[in-house]
């Protein structure tokens, strides 16, 4: 079914309250551009920059997208002392990253509407 890609509303929609982006293995893939952060390759699992076996936490700030090999290079290592460097600090996606995980990709016609740093 085919349906418009931009609706135009005649009054502000506001939403009840702000909400947090759940923490999903597509959200982290997502926030992470589907990349790996070691290697910069298409990631297809997730890490833990702290090893969950070490008790690094299930959180937006622990985990990172990754390809395989990496995350089998690293193991139950931090990445300093597997000699491996991640792209950029995890941190907790802002509100509008929900978009993403909803749709998997934001099409270039929503860009000049939505605040999203690319
Ligand atoms: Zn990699």
């Amino acid at each position: 079914m085919r349906g418009p890609l931009v609706i135009r509303l005649n009054y502000v929609v506001r939403a009840p309250f702000r909400r947090r982006t759940a923490l999903s293995r597509r959200a982290v893939f997502a926030r992470d551009g589907y990349k790996c952060q070691y290697c910069g390759k298409p990631a297809d699992s997730i890490d833990h920059v702290m090893p969950r076996s070490r008790g690094g936490e299930h959180t937006w700030e622990n985990v990172a997208a990754a390809c395989r090999r990496c995350n089998l290079h690293k193991r139950d290592r931090t990445p300093n002392e597997a000699g491996m460097i991640l792209a950029k600090t995890p941190h907790t996606p802002r509100d509008m990253a929900w978009i993403t995980t909803a749709v998997g990709r934001v099409p270039e016609a929503w860009k000049q509407y939505l605040l999203i740093a690319s």
